[in-house]
């Protein structure tokens, strides 16, 4: 294609995305300019100059030839953050799949102007010793909720209202009735100011063990030495990786560089804040979904003046335009909510790597449980990996029982119980200490399975599981092989064969049943359909005001329980059996975080993982905590089957108002695809075209979804096989009619 045509964008203000002028690129330009590029071109009747961003270029023109102006100059003096950030926005549609407009929306915060805010603060009015005694009296009363808070203020003396209320799960009422008793007050301020008001580095500093400024000193030897690579920490939770992360962030400081952390939002609890907050006050700042528009924007503006030099927040936090980022750590690096579900659908994990490229600056990924890409790459050498083994916070790994559930069955206890959890239940409750009970179910369970023997339906073609649709035929979503319903099982006989459909709901029924003095919450997307629901069930469990917290993956996470001394794991595999070849790392990664829930306090704890395949080995590795074991058979069956990340996966879901002429554009791409196979390639590594198929949801709202996907080793011609679908899709595809890109989805569809 000949550069000769570039569509501009003169003001990148929010509401002007939309509409780019068209320009000629000079010859003079051809070679260099490109997308994202930073140009002053004359614009409106009186031909100001005015500054603008290349968002596309072209070959052909879209208007009048004659009408068209010509680019005047490339704006000189080194890449602004701006131009950065238009930089990024062209690296995620040209690697993910979107319009250019998708992705500046993605990339840059909506311009906003904000209001002056009022924000409340609470503070101690107490004396230290009142205090004290105060905190001593609630314990002794199990008033948990103020002995909390009042623990917090004694330490911090003032703190953000919306932060006890939220990540402190300390209700409105109970500081209201502090405020009564004259324990504190709470202030309001009208101007906006930084969240927390510390004192910037108050904080007592650890001294690192050796492991950890070892991890410390090689990568900031590295930084020093101009390479900036990227890291990966494995360490279980407790291991020290949040210290060596603070570490780090304040050498890079130091450096006059800013960081930015990424953790997942249900991750980021009340205790890790206030570690990243008390170490360094106000350079600090959190961005997470309850900041309004105009807040968000107001941080990003603070950002660029360099107000601020470390933010904390989800997937989005990446986009925040610091002058000069030395340092991106995302934690818990394995979670799927890095993947952005939104076009372009990119991964915090490689768009944190262009960051970093970029802005000359290292990235370091943490996990307990790495995903099998984090690891690959580590063992390939392209991470430097390194490890952190001991549990420093004290308390012991729980020990684990696995129940196998077909033995249940033969023994007669057709109960959703096993013996042994309900023998370890009873006894919990009668010593009063706190039980979670996790149920695997991720997604839909649209799958069938023998209760006698565990045997699930598969496609004999992909190794996944067949979903059941409606009429009772099985499909498998990869391939689109189909099979009549079975109700005998073809492995064992006997007639328990069906889909699995116990929830969250029936779980808390039977729990009842057994146990009706046990007082119990139940945590799934019904009980928290409204905002503060999630926060307020926890804070109740965390307060004691129930023995057993029911939920569903949402409880595995974040915050810690002390008291909680035992887990149980109902259904361990349910999540091994959705139709997805990711469903062994996930059910891993489960199993270890839920299993890892007991005994965080000083109590040890204990762990049942109920389940129909005992023998799995990503439940078996799960029960011994251990990763590298599960690795190298995980990689195995990736190596065999060529899933990423040992391979690169195209998803290409076409959305059609109509059955017929949806499953005719799939099969058309389909083919398409199918004509850059390059037969004299190996067949191991030649390109794969696999499906079309109906997805796993073949119709939402009288859409029906079609879905195929390639594979292919080299990322590059993927992404040119992309485009070339692309260019077909805008001839074939009616405006009703849509394409959707995926590259190495996080879920298939
Ligand atoms: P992770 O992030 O891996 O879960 P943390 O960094 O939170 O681990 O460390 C776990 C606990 O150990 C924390 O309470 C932390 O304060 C403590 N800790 C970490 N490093 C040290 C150290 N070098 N010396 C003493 N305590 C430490
Ligand atoms: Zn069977
Ligand atoms: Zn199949």
């Amino acid at each position: 294609m000949e550069k000769l045509y570039a569509d501009i964008i003169i003001d990148i203000a929010h509401e002007k995305l939309d509409r780019p002028f068209q320009y000629r690129i000079p010859e003079t330009l051809r070679e260099t300019i490109t997308e994202g590029q930073c140009v002053h071109v004359p614009f409106g009747a009186g031909n100001t100059l005015r500054k603008g961003y290349v968002v596309a270029i072209k070959d052909t023109p879209d208007w009048d030839v004659e009408k068209i102006k010509e680019i005047m100059s490339v704006a000189p003096g080194g890449v602004s953050i701006e131009e950065k950030q238009i930089r990024l926005a062209a690296f995620l549609k040209r690697n993910y799949g979107s319009t250019m407009i998708q992705a500046m929306k993605t990339v840059l915060p909506a311009k906003q102007s904000v209001r002056a805010l009022e924000k409340k603060t609470v503070r101690l009015i107490l004396e230290k010793e009142q205090a004290e005694e105060t905190l001593d009296f609630c314990r002794m009363k199990h008033q948990t909720a103020k002995a909390r808070l009042l623990e917090e203020l004694l330490q911090f003396s003032c703190l953000p209202y919306p932060l006890i209320t939220g990540k402190l799960h300390v209700s409105p009422q109970t500081i209201k009735t502090m405020e009564k008793q004259g324990m504190l007050v709470v202030e309001k301020e009208s101007h906006y100011r930084n969240p927390v008001r510390l004192q910037v580095g108050n904080a007592e500093r650890k001294t690192l063990s050796e492991e950890q400024q070892q991890i410390v000193d090689r990568l900031l030897k590295d930084f020093d030495g101009g390479k900036k690579g990227t890291y990966l920490l494995h360490g279980i939770t407790g291991s020290g990786k949040t210290e060596v992360y603070m570490q780090l962030i304040e050498e890079i400081l130091n450096r006059g560089c800013q960081a930015i952390v990424l953790i997942p939002e249900i991750a980021l609890t009340y205790q890790t804040l206030m570690r990243f907050y008390s170490r360094f006050g106000d350079r600090v700042s959190v961005l997470n979904s309850t900041l309004s528009a105009g807040e968000k924007y107001d941080q990003c503006e603070r950002a660029k003046k360099g107000e601020i030099q470390v933010i904390i927040g989800p997937r989005s936090a990446l986009f925040t335009p610091f002058p000069n980022i030395g340092l991106i750590i995302i934690d818990e690096e394995h979670e799927s909510s890095y993947k952005s579900e939104n076009s372009p659908k990119y991964h915090a994990r490689e768009t944190a790597q262009e960051v970093a490229r970029m802005h000359g600056a290292s990235l370091l990924l943490g996990s307990a449980t790495p995903s099998l890409e984090a690891y690959y790459r580590a063992k390939q050498e392209e991470y430097t990996l390194f490890t952190l083994e001991r549990r420093l916070t004290g308390g012991t790994l729980p020990a684990v029982s696995v129940v196998d559930l077909r033995e249940e069955l033969r023994a007669g206890n057709r109960s959703i119980f096993s013996r042994k959890l309900q023998e370890l239940m009873s006894d919990r409750l009668k010593k009063k200490q706190q039980i979670m009970l996790f149920l695997n179910r991720r997604g839909y369970a649209g799958f069938i399975s023998c209760r006698a023997c565990g045997h699930v339906m598969k496609c004999p073609h992909c190794d996944v599981s067949l979903s059941e649709h409606r009429g009772g035929r099985l499909i498998c979503h990869y391939c689109g092989y189909e099979q009549p319903a079975v109700h005998i099982c073809p492995e064992c006989g006997s007639k328990y064969i069906s889909g699995f459909r116990a929830g969250t709901q029936q779980i808390e029924e039977k729990l009842k049943e057994l146990y009706p003095e046990a007082r119990v919450l139940r945590m799934d997307a019904d009980t928290t359909k409204t905002k503060d629901s999630y926060e307020q069930i926890l804070s109740a469990f965390a307060s004691g005001e129930a023995d057993v917290l029911i939920g569903t993956q949402m409880i595995v996470k974040g915050h810690d329980f002390p008291n909680v001394t035992l887990v149980g794991v109902l259904a361990a595999d349910l999540s091994l059996s959705v139709g997805d070849y990711r469903s062994g790392e996930r059910t891993f990664a489960l199993l270890t975080q839920a299993v890892g829930r007991a005994g965080r306090g000083i109590l040890p704890g204990e762990a049942v993982i109920q389940t129909y395949q005992p023998e799995h080995y990503s439940v078996t590795h799960a029960a011994a905590q251990d990763y590298e074991g599960f690795y190298e058979e995980e990689i195995l069956y990736r190596e065999l089957l060529r899933y990423p990340p040992v391979c690169n996966m195209l998803a290409v879901q076409i959305f059609a108002g109509e059955e017929k002429r949806g499953e005719a554009l799939a099969q058309e791409l389909a083919a398409l695809a199918k004509s850059f196979i390059d037969m004299s390639e190996d067949q191991q590594k030649r390109l794969m075209v696999i499906g079309p198929a109906p997805a796993a949801i073949g119709k939402i709202h009288d859409i029906f979804r079609f879905v195929f996907y390639i594979k292919y080793e080299k990322y590059d011609r993927l992404v040119e096989v992309k485009d070339i679908l692309e260019e077909k899709a805008a001839t074939l595809f009616s405006s009703s009619e849509m394409l959707q890109i995926d590259f190495n989805p996080v879920n298939t569809f």
